[in-house]
């Protein structure tokens, strides 16, 4: 069919798998098309990473100074949820405009409306005023995904609010029901204590972040109930009704049909994500999603539909904004030609709970079922200057590597996690060795420390804790 305008690469979305693969598929000389139907940054800038990390680090700011008595320092911080909202609308808009420049500035062209496929090689683009059809050579689909709605916890509801509704309220909840102890649960149940109200967690699993160790997971379980959030394992959210007052009850029960209640004013249903495909009439070009609802890729990034590509959420687990962004540019890269592929071996992931907790690669049973004979070296935090010097002393670093020394994994909970795990994931993707971390000279006093040392205990040779 005739077109009202052509593209070499046209990309749908506009989040971190999005823009990241149009802006480098524009490096790499193509003519690129980037389709948004909402906001520059997709979810991650928008109503997930950034916003809910504005208040993980202003609720630190406030909770740090109230409990620093030991440091001689006493203080007791009033917060205006109101003015915290503001401010992080700020630092989102900053990003986001940000997103649009680097666009424009690496010659991407920028459509707004919501692009759905007419076949294999065209879109019809839909604005609230108009609409324009745009053929293409290839297309990157990264319409990213949206939370799950719970049976019985329509999000239309007033007192029930998916993750974006709760970053965007301007009163503190007294009492707050989180449903799910997984990424968002832990969280925003960390930042929601500190903000000063009474959390119950209901999960319907026996553990807090089921995908992490258990004595990973457990530190943080610990420190979240030292800030007085009450937690309910084994109990599936089932249903709400209202109590009096203006409260509500949220209702669960247990797999052997035990039923409890539980009081609240809101409810944060955090139960995971699905993949946005509806958006797109898929089936006209000939995608279809599977079961679990994404669209399959080879290790390229493309479908089994010829030059269509996914990238992000859209093509599944893991659904990390820079898994989304790294998987953007394979594709942009398999289609100027480049052999591109998404390795698997070092993909870090990070929760923002407090302390924090980041792994990267392979745990010491994950190894050993792969058929390795690991090795494990470990560095607690308490024996850390620099971490006894943050005040923050909780949790560990352990490396895990195979037999002749090569890094397999790293797991790690405490303080700056998120930012320690880059060192390992560094040494994963370079094959370096347990010496090769050992023997880096690291500067004194950090918690990088921490990592060296766990290499150094893995190899007998820890200086400031007893070797395994
Ligand atoms: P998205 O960011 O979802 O973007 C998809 C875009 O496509 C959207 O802007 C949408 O409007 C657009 N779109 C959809 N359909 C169409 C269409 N037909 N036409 C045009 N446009 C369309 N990940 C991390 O790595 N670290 C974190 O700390 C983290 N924190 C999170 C916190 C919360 C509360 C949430 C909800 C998520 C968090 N995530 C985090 C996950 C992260 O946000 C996602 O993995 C990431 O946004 C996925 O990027 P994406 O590009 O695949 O999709
Ligand atoms: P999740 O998959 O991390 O956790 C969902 C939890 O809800 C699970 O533990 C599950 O057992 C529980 N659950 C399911 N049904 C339930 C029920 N009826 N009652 C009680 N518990 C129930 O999902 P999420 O927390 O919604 O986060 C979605 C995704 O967003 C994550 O998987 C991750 O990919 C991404 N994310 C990442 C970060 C980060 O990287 N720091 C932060 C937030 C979100």
């Amino acid at each position: 069919m005739d077109a009202d305008n052509t593209t070499e690469v046209l990309v749908i979305g506009a989040g971190p798998g999005g823009y990241v693969a149009a802006i480098r598929a524009a490096q790499h000389g193509l003519d690129v098309t980037l389709v948004e139907r909402d906001a520059y940054g997709g979810v991650c800038l928008n109503r997930g990473c950034i916003p809910s990390k504005a208040y993980v680090s202003a609720t630190d700011v406030a909770h740090d100074a109230a409990t620093a008595e030991e440091m001689g320092i006493y203080a007791d911080p009033a917060i205006d949820l109101a003015a915290m909202c503001d401010w992080k609308d700020g630092v989102v808009d900053r990003l986001t405009g940000g997103v649009e420049k680097l666009c424009k500035a690496n010659g991407v062209g920028l459509v707004e409306g919501t692009a759905a496929f007419l076949d294999s090689e065209t879109v019809r683009v839909e604005r609230d005023e108009d609409t324009e059809t745009i053929a293409f050579e290839n297309c990157i689909v990264a319409t990213g995904s949206r939370p799950i709605e719970l049976p019985g916890f329509s999000f239309a509801a007033d007192p029930v609010l998916d993750s974006a509704a709760a970053l965007e309220l301007d009163s503190v909840p007294d009492r707050l029901v989180v449903v799910g102890a997984g990424y968002i649960g832990m969280e925003l149940s960390t930042v929601f204590a500190k903000l000063g109200s009474d959390v119950t967690v209901v999960e319907a699993l026996d553990g807090a972040l089921p995908g992490y160790e258990d004595d990973v997971a457990r530190v943080v379980r610990k420190r979240a109930e030292s800030l007085g959030v009450d937690f309910h394992f084994g109990e599936g959210a089932t249903g709400w009704r209202d109590a009096a007052d203006g409260d509500i009850v949220v209702t669960t029960e247990t797999a052997d049909g035990e039923a409890s209640t539980h009081g609240a004013d809101r409810v944060l249903v955090a139960v995971g994500r699905e993949p946005v495909t509806d958006t797109l009439d898929a089936a006209n070009a000939g995608l279809e999603p599977t079961d679990d609802g994404v669209f399959e890729t080879d290790e390229r990034g493309e479908t089994d539909i010829s030059g269509i590509y996914a990238v992000g959420d859209v093509a599944g687990e893991p659904m990390l904004a820079h898994v989304a962004s790294a998987e953007g540019l394979v594709a942009a890269g398999a289609i100027a030609g480049e052999p591109a592929a998404f390795d698997t071996r070092a993909i870090p992931a990070a929760v923002f709970t407090d302390p924090e907790i980041a792994t990267v690669g392979l745990t010491e049973a994950e190894a050993a079922e792969e058929g390795y004979d690991p090795v494990v070296g470990e560095m607690p935090f308490n024996a850390s200057g620099r971490a006894l010097t943050a005040g923050e002393t909780d949790g560990f670093v352990r490396i895990v590597a195979s037999a002749d020394g090569f890094l397999l994994g790293a797991q790690i909970v405490g303080p700056e996690a998120s930012e320690l795990v880059a060192e390992p994931t560094l040494g994963i993707e370079m094959g370096a060795t347990l010496e090769d971390v050992a023997a880096t000279i690291h500067t004194h006093p950090t918690l990088s420390e921490a990592v060296m040392e766990a290499a150094e205990n893995a190899l007998g040779q820890a200086i400031h804790t007893l070797n395994r």
